[in-house]
């Protein structure tokens, strides 16, 4: 087996538990607008209305970025683009002008954008990526919006794949072989790091790369394909390579 020189990371999930973050944003930037929509409304001393989240209780933004991920199959991983365009047609039917909507559609995804980015990596991560960085090309393959050059840790990976908004998410190859040829690397000089079977397993494994699968809620497949491992954290990498070596 050739020498693995670059390494790929998956982010949510893997470098950090991303579902209080998410519930965290969802809710935060949901009830945000329905703050900030009620002081303008009454500073406009518009007729009172039923308040936004009355109107279309979170539940409903879900259901619409659902219909609007069918119906613009192309975009599905786009989440910010479908996000930004269910809240303006939500604002739309709850009585604002395209222009109003569209402006505050925008100010939600950045209160969104800040509260998404609020991760908190796992202790071990930092010094993790500092070490394999002395050793290994690092890149970073996303089909989040987290957008990794605003996070501290963004400075290890010189090369960030935001793999929804190249309308080509995982398990599509093409994140993984952009990312590859940016680092000046192969698939079988490379190995994967992500928790998704799905997403990271089995498209990179189909490239020919290397993975470590991050199997924290040990969904796992008993057999595991060739090139396969398992790992529950990702602190646990480091020996791993150690033994692929
Ligand atoms: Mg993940």
């Amino acid at each position: 087996m050739p020498t693995i020189d670059a390494l790929t990371f998956d982010l949510d999930d893997t470098l950090w538990d991303n579902r209080s973050v998410m519930q965290r944003t969802e809710s935060g930037h949901y009830a945000w607008l329905d703050e900030a929509l009620a002081a303008w409304l009454t500073q406009r001393s518009e007729t009172p209305r039923a308040g936004f989240t009355q109107r279309f209780p979170l539940e409903s933004f879900v259901a619409r970025r659902q219909q609007l991920a069918r119906a613009h199959p192309l975009r599905r991983g786009d989440f910010t683009w479908i996000r930004q365009r269910a809240l303006t047609e939500l604002l739309m039917e709850y009585g604002l002008g395209q222009e109003d909507a569209g402006h505050w559609a925008a100010r939600a995804m950045e209160r969104f954008m800040a509260l998404r980015h609020q991760v908190e990596p796992y202790a071990e991560v930092d010094a993790l990526l500092t070490a394999l960085s002395q050793r290994y090309r690092l890149a970073s393959i996303t089909n989040g919006n987290v957008d990794i050059a605003r996070l501290p840790l963004g400075h290890h990976f010189p090369v960030a794949i935001l793999a929804g908004e190249m309308l080509a998410p995982k398990p599509d190859a093409r994140p993984f072989l952009a990312a590859l040829a940016r680092l000046g690397s192969r698939p079988s000089r490379a190995l994967h790091v992500g928790d998704s079977w799905r997403e990271d397993v089995l498209p990179a494994q189909r490239l020919g790369m290397r993975v470590a699968w991050i199997d924290a809620r040990d969904e796992g497949a008993t057999r595991l394909p060739p090139g396969v491992h398992r790992l529950g954290h990702v602190s646990e990498l480091p020996a791993l390579l150690a033994r692929l070596d």
